[in-house]
C-alpha cells in the first residue's frame, strides 16, 4: 500500500513535470521565434514566392509575343553588314573601323 501511493505520486509528479517542461519549451520556442524573427522571415518568404509567381506569370505572357522579338534579334545583329572598307584609290581592303586607308592613307 505504501509503495503504491509512492509510485502514484511519482507518476503524478512525472506528468506534472512533463507538462511544465512542455510549457517551458513552447514559451522558449516563442521567444526563439521572436528573437530570430522566424515568423517574420516565413511571412516574407511566402510574400516573395507570391511575387515571384506573379512575375513568372507576367513574363510568360510577353514571352509568347517576345518570341517574335527573339526572332527579330538575329536580324538586328545581321543588319549591320560587315563590309570591308575598300579604298577607292588603291582598292586596299581596310577594316570597317578604319577612317583612312592603311595602304595609302587615303580618306575612306
Ligand atoms: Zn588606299
Amino acid at each position: 500500500m505504501h509503495i503504491l501511493l509512492k509510485s502514484g505520486g511519482f507518476y503524478e509528479y512525472a506528468i506534472l513535470w512533463l507538462l511544465v517542461s512542455i510549457l517551458i519549451f513552447l514559451a522558449l520556442r516563442e521567444v526563439a521565434c521572436w528573437y530570430w524573427k522566424v515568423n517574420e522571415r516565413i511571412e516574407l518568404q511566402q510574400e516573395q514566392i507570391k511575387l515571384l509567381k506573379t512575375l513568372v506569370r507576367g513574363l510568360s505572357l510577353p514571352n509568347d509575343s517576345g518570341q517574335k522579338i527573339t526572332e527579330n534579334q538575329p536580324n538586328i545583329t545581321a543588319q549591320p553588314p560587315v563590309s570591308d572598307r575598300i579604298c577607292k584609290k588603291c582598292n586596299f581592303k581596310n577594316k570597317p573601323d578604319d577612317m583612312f586607308c592603311n595602304n595609302c592613307g587615303n580618306k575612306l
